[in-house]
Order: structure tokens, then sequence, then C-alpha cells
């Protein structure tokens, strides 16, 4: 059930080492391919707000349901960031238990491209505003990955969708994430 998109560990450098310089002003270095920087939430905040003795979870990653609660389906949510930078934040999308259905019945067949489905996403996400509980659009970009939230009819989603945001203003809370390398490779 992987898409490639979900994994945080692709860190790769072209010929072995970064080939883009530290950012003066942050610290962090775009990635030497261009891609988006990654952060990704491992599960919808609701999962602390519930008891573990009375937390009852089926699936995980990319599907995950949460009994008495709700469908939880993992997404991307694309940001555009000033000089050169984007952030890719893998969040979670509330969404109807029908199309938690029918996502994963199709999830590995050719019909996966074409779907779109609509929920809530489930993270608050650093350093924008807790979002407002409106519905958001998610569709699959690349059959190899999983959807990506799209569109809104919401303002604050379509400006944060649309525009291009400061990069040093929306990665310093990750900086440490972002910046921090294994002590050894391999
Ligand atoms: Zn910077």
């Amino acid at each position: 059930m992987t898409k490639s998109n979900v994994s945080r560990t692709s860190r790769a450098k072209v010929g072995g080492k970064a080939t883009l310089e530290p950012c003066a002003c942050c610290g962090i270095a775009p990635d030497p391919r261009g891609r988006p920087l990654s952060i990704t939430f491992e599960q919808p905040d609701v999962i602390d707000q519930i008891h573990p003795a009375l937390l009852d979870t089926w699936g995980g990653d990319p599907f995950l349901a949460i009994k008495g609660v709700g469908f939880f389906i993992r997404v991307i949510l694309p940001i555009k960031l000033s000089d050169g930078f984007a952030i890719d934040f893998g969040t979670w999308l509330e969404v109807y238990n029908e199309d938690f259905r029918q996502l994963w019945q199709t999830w590995n067949f050719p019909e996966y491209k074409d779907f779109e489905l609509e929920g809530y996403i489930g993270n608050a996400i650093a350093p924008f505003d807790e979002f407002p509980h409106v519905l958001v659009k998610a569709t699959v970009r690349d059959p190899e990955q999983v959807p990506y939230v799209t569109s809104s009819d919401n303002e604050v989603f379509t400006k944060l969708l649309s525009d291009t945001w400061p990069h040093a203003m929306v990665l310093s809370p990750y900086a440490d994430l972002l910046k921090s390398d294994p002590p050894f490779e391999g």
C-alpha cells in the first residue's frame, strides 16, 4: 500500500554531497534536486485527545480508521515558499467512510489516478493558525503518490495553497528537523 512520497528518509544527495549551500538567513538548504522539503505528521491530532485505553484503531498509514471518531487518509499539503523552497506537509484528511472504502478499493488500480475526495485536515500545522473546519478537496497528481490537497472553497485554504510564503517563517518551527543529519551515513 506504499506510495513513494510518504517517505521522509529521501535525503538523496547528488554525487554524494549537497550541491546547494544552506540559506544564509535560516541555515536550511533547499533539496539538491529541487524537490519540496518534507515534514510528516505521524497521526491525526485527534489521537492525542483520546485516552489510550479507549483508542481503537484499524489500519495505519495511509488508511486509518478510529472507532467512534472517523476515517483518515494520508495526504500531502503542498506549500510554495520564497527563494526556491517548497514544503510538502504529510498530513491527514478526515473523510467520509464511503470515500475511505472506495479509495481503499482503487488504491492499487488505474482508477486511483482519477480519484477525488473531500475531507477535513487532521493536523494543526505550524506556523499557520488553526485551520477552519471546512472541506478541502484532494486529488491524485501521480499514481505512485498519496493524494494532494488541491483546492477548497474556503478562502483560508485557497490562500494557503496559492500564495508563496516567506520560507524562513514557515520552516522555522521545523528547523531542527530539516537541518539535522544522522551522525553516520547509511
Ligand atoms: Zn532562509
